[in-house]
């Protein structure tokens, strides 16, 4: 499976593209801006995106959708408990001083429990609200790896103190949900370096005693 991992935009999210070597198919998430560079890495892995699946409605990792969805014609998966997020996308744009990005149109629910594939590979939605209402990961079992959206970083937990989140919440979702996984996990989070599962059980201090 081909994974990159590329940091877009002035917040540096870590847009994942994961590509499939038989069919060339691609499974892009958070586009949330740097759409060219994003188009570098496929078609230099000569890949056609399939899907864009977005971890949560903030500016930073959706901000490129409807470039990347108008470049590829690719649909997009968004979890409906974060479509308020986004419809006041425009004041997440003021606050950071940023232009308002150009509205996509959510093609599919990305909801707990939910499957994509790529390939032999499965991509399991889990519905982990906190950081937002709407905020999903994407566990890939057969790769072991995790893409946490905003909700767990190395040594760190996504930020509660903005419209939609709530910090009782997102250590029940960490529990319930992430430190479930195998130990041995690879944890891709939205910014910032790769960590694991059993490396944030045993190091993050926000979850100490979870
Ligand atoms: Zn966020």
């Amino acid at each position: 499976m081909i994974h990159e991992i590329l940091p877009v935009g002035m917040l540096a999210c870590n847009c994942s593209i994961f590509g499939d070597e038989t069919s060339r198919e691609a499974i892009v998430i958070d586009p949330g801006d740097d759409i060219g560079d994003i188009q570098e890495v496929l078609t230099r892995h000569g890949l056609r995106v399939k899907a864009i699946v977005i971890t949560h409605a903030h500016i930073d990792h959706i901000g490129g959708a409807q470039k990347l969805k108008a470049a590829t014609g690719a649909p997009v998966y968004m979890n409906s408990n974060d479509q308020d997020l986004y419809d006041h996308i425009d004041v997440q744009a003021a606050w950071l001083g940023m232009p308002t990005p150009e509205r996509v149109g959510i093609d599919a629910p990305a909801r707990d429990g939910d499957r994509l594939t790529l390939g032999p590979a499965e991509f399991q939605v889990l519905h982990t609200p906190g950081h937002t209402q709407g905020s999903i990961c994407l566990w890939i079992p057969g790769e072991n790896k995790l893409v946490a959206g905003d909700t767990l970083f190395r040594e760190s937990i996504g930020r509660t103190d903005l419209p939609g989140g709530d910090g009782r919440q997102i250590l029940r979702s960490i529990r319930g949900k992430l430190f479930a996984l195998p130990e041995e996990a690879e944890v891709v989070p939205g910014h910032g370096p790769l960590t694991s599962i059993g490396r944030e059980k045993e190091f993050n201090p926000f979850l100490r005693g979870l």
